[in-house]
């Protein structure tokens, strides 16, 4: 089955093509894809910079001046079954196409065939996640224009976390939110849905029988604590705005700093969202950036700012993963994943010492030597500490196997 995959962000794309064999079970490891392609709209205005690579290893780069993402769409796609990066014949040969779709509100608790009241839904959901679902739904969209009728299957960010028990989910304000859909919903679900898989497999443990937590530490951030194989509570809530600290974004702040604003400064609306989502985080505290590798590199040379930036970063993902371990009432593992989960053992030593007295125990050997899918912790540590890279391009197709494989 050839399976392509589109996750489609605000200002990048990244797709790839995967060919899975219909008589053998999935392999627990993504297999390498067929070819990958990935499209930047952040360096210049109204330009498409495309890159292009194939399993064999032939790349193709160009850069196209458009903001039409049905036409990038277009090009990238040619390159499939054209020129030197070809690895099929004709586009027609897909047999399906997954998408990563942000939101799925509160219908959309699993993978969905896509037809016009599944696009009609993730429109709607647009006003949750105004910075994704719109760009979803364009790669959706753009699909269906050069490919036709092929099915396309909408793969959510939320669904994981869709059977969070109410006490976790319900916010403590009036209850009418709850009827106004007013609950947490919780993000990056694929991601922690393919590590919590994944820690299970290097474990060699049954996954419905492991407590885990997954640090998902990317430019966005967020915990989930998982149980039976689902998630069971999450930082992230209505939006993905609340609970950690992350790059831009501030994470949890008192509600009450943003009522004073609004009253004594006279803040608007669109000035709030603008500081909370661009302008807070690791770059607000900081003041230099919202990446941690230069957060890092700032504080080598003495910078006040970017040390606290880090401290706070910190002392939050600590209080998050106590109040996961709160949610759990117990550890089998906790999972590090994403850019700086998988790359920084500076923030897995100072996330993990505030556990020691759980009996956390991480070899510091494994810990600073780039370790990928691996159980870093001692040999008697009470939990294990896992840095699993995360997948989910693989999930998604997986999940679009799943559904496809068992309607033929
Ligand atoms: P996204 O959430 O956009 O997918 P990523 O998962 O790529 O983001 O994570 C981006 C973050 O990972 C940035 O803060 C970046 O600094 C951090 N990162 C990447 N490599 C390293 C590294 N070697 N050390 C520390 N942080 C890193």
């Amino acid at each position: 089955m050839k399976i392509l995959v589109l996750n489609a962000g605000s200002s990048s794309q990244k797709s790839c093509l995967y060919d899975l064999d219909y008589d053998n079970n999935l392999p627990s490891l993504p297999p390498p894809p067929l070819w990958e392609g990935k499209v930047d709209w952040s360096h210049h205005q109204g330009v498409a910079e495309i890159e292009v690579e194939t399993a064999r290893g032939d790349k193709f780069t160009e850069e196209i001046a458009t903001d039409s993402q049905s036409e990038v769409m277009s090009r990238l796609l040619d390159t499939i079954c054209e020129g030197s990066t070809k690895v099929i014949n004709k586009l027609a040969d897909i047999d399906v196409v997954g998408h990563r779709v942000v939101h799925g509100g509160r219908k959309y608790r699993e993978s969905t065939v896509i037809n016009q009241s599944v696009k009609d839904a993730i429109a709607h959901l647009a006003k949750l996640a105004p910075a994704h679902n719109p760009a979803n739904l364009a790669g959706i969209e753009a699909v269906e224009n050069i490919l036709g009728d092929i099915k396309q299957v909408a793969v959510f960010d939320t669904a994981f976390h869709s059977n969070i028990p109410d006490k976790a989910a319900i916010y403590p304000g009036p209850f009418e939110w709850t009827q106004q859909d007013i609950i947490r919903y919780g993000f990056h679900g694929i991601g922690h849905q393919y590590c919590s898989q994944r820690a299970a497999d290097i474990l060699g443990k049954d996954l419905m029988s492991l407590r885990l937590i997954s640090c998902h530490l990317g430019n966005g951030c967020s915990l989930a604590a998982i149980k039976n194989a689902r998630s069971v509570d999450t930082t992230m809530g209505f939006t993905p705005l609340e609970g950690l600290m992350m790059g831009s974004r501030s994470g949890s702040v008192d509600p009450g700093i943003l009522i004073y604003l609004l009253q004594q400064d006279n803040y608007t609306v669109e000035q709030l969202d603008n500081i909370l989502n661009k302008a807070s985080g690791l770059k607000g505290i900081s003041g230099i950036s919202s990446d941690m590798r230069q957060i890092k590199a700032a504080i080598s040379q003495g910078n006040y700012r970017a040390q606290l930036a880090f401290d706070i970063y910190v002392h939050r993902l600590r209080s998050n993963i106590g109040s996961m371990l709160g949610s759990l009432a117990g550890l089998d593992a906790l999972i590090f994943t994403a850019g700086i989960g998988e790359n920084s053992p500076e923030i897995r030593q100072a996330a993990c010492e505030a556990f020691e007295f759980l009996g956390i125990k991480i070899d510091t050997d494994k810990n600073i030597h780039k370790p990928i899918d691996e159980d870093i912790s001692t040999s008697d540590s009470a939990v294990k500490v896992l840095v699993i890279h995360t997948q989910e391009n693989w999930q998604i197709a997986r999940e679009c196997y799943e559904l496809i494989a068992h309607q033929v």
